[in-house]
C-alpha cells in the first residue's frame, strides 16, 4: 500500500506557485490577489477561510478577507461581488458556503464573474469543463486529479467509482474522471444515497472516490485488491485529545481498508491540502489570464 500523500505533493506544488509569483513580482508584475468574502461566523468556515488566506501569504499572494455579519442582506452581498468583479486589482474572489439561508447561493454564484471564479463554481466554468476547454475547476476535483496525475496513476480504461453527486466535489468529479484527458478516460459509475447496494459496485471498481460525508462509510470488505482509494470526507468529531477540539475523520475506514488498497489518502493529510493548493492554483491561473482575457 502506498500512501497519497497530499501534504507531500501541496508542499511541493507551494514551492512550484511561490517560485512564479517571485518571478512575477521580479518582472515587475504585482502579485496574484485572492478576496475572500465570509458571512456568519459558522466555526468550519472561519477554519478554511484563515487556512486559505495563510496559504495564499505562504505562496507570496496578496489576500484578504471581507467578514460580514450573517444578518446581511442578499442585495447587499450581491452589490459588493459586483463591486470586486469591476475591480482589476483583484484576481479572484470566494464567497465561502454554507451562506445563511436568506441568500440564494445560485445567485451568488452566478454574480461573481466568471473570470474571477476560482472556487470554479460558475455555470460558465462547469459547462466548460464538461466540454473539456480551459477554465477554472471546482478546487476539490482538481486537487484530486492533481494528487493522480502526480502518483502517476493510470486511470484510461479503469472503472471508477464516485459516491456523492454533490455540484462542488462527486459531480465534476465523475465527469472529470470520464473526460477524453490524463488523469482521466475512465469508465465511471456514479452512486449517491438513492444508489442500493453501493456495494456491487466498489467491489468491481479500480478507483473509488467517496465524498459524502459518513464516518467509515467505506469498508474494507466493499473494496477489492489493489483499489486505489480516495477519500473526500472531512466529518469533525469533538475530541479533548488535540490543540483544535476536534478531531476529522475521512469516509473511508482506513485501518481496514489499506491492507486492500493499492493506493490510499489518508485524512487529514490527503484531499484537504490538495484542494487548497488547487484554488493557488486557480488564482495564479486567474492572475496569469491563463484561460479567460
Ligand atoms: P454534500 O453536498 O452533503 O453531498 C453529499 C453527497 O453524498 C450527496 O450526493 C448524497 O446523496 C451522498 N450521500 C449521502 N449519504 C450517502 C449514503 N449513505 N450513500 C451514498 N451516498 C450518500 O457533501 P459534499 O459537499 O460533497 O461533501 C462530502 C464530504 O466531503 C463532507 O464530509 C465534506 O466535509 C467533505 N469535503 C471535503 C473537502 C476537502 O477539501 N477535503 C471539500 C469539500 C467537501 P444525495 O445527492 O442523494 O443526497
Amino acid at each position: 500500500m502506498e500512501l497519497l500523500d497530499g501534504k507531500k505533493i501541496a508542499t511541493a506544488i507551494k514551492l512550484e506557485i511561490a517560485s512564479e509569483v517571485a518571478q512575477m513580482r521580479a518582472s515587475g508584475m504585482r502579485a496574484p490577489n485572492l478576496v475572500a468574502i465570509l458571512v456568519g461566523n459558522d466555526g468550519a468556515s472561519e477554519t478554511y477561510v484563515n487556512s486559505k488566506e495563510k496559504n495564499c501569504k505562504e505562496v507570496g499572494f496578496d489576500s484578504s478577507v471581507i467578514r460580514y455579519d450573517a444578518k446581511i442582506t442578499e442585495d447587499f452581498l450581491l452589490a459588493k461581488i459586483k463591486e470586486i468583479n469591476q475591480d482589476d486589482s483583484i484576481d479572484g474572489l470566494i464567497v465561502q458556503l454554507p451562506l445563511p439561508a436568506h441568500i440564494s447561493v445560485a445567485k451568488v454564484v452566478e454574480t461573481i464573474d466568471h473570470k474571477k471564479d476560482v472556487d470554479g463554481f460558475h455555470p460558465i466554468n462547469i459547462g466548460r469543463m464538461n466540454k473539456n476547454l480551459p477554465c477554472f475547476i471546482s478546487a476539490t476535483p482538481n486537487g484530486i486529479m492533481m494528487l493522480l496525475d502526480r502518483y502517476k496513476i493510470a486511470t484510461a480504461g479503469k472503472h471508477c467509482v464516485v459516491i456523492g453527486r454533490s455540484q462542488i466535489v462527486g459531480s465534476p468529479m465523475s465527469i472529470l474522471m470520464s473526460l477524453n484527458a490524463e488523469p482521466g478516460n475512465c469508465t465511471v459509475t456514479l452512486c449517491h444515497s438513492k444508489t442500493p447496494d453501493i456495494k456491487k459496485y466498489t467491489l468491481d471498481a479500480d478507483i473509488v472516490i467517496v465524498a459524502i460525508g459518513k464516518k467509515n462509510f467505506l469498508t474494507a470488505d466493499m473494496v477489492k485488491n489493489g483499489a486505489v482509494i480516495i477519500d473526500v470526507g472531512m466529518n469533525r468529531e469533538n475530541s479533548n485529545e488535540t490543540k483544535s477540539g476536534y478531531k476529522l475523520f475521512g469516509d473511508v475506514d482506513f485501518e481496514q481498508v489499506k491492507t486492500k488498497a493499492a493506493y490510499i489518502s489518508p485524512v487529514p493529510g490527503g484531499v484537504g491540502l490538495m484542494t487548497i493548493v488547487s484554488l493557488l492554483k486557480n488564482t495564479l491561473s486567474a492572475a496569469k489570464k491563463e484561460y479567460y482575457q
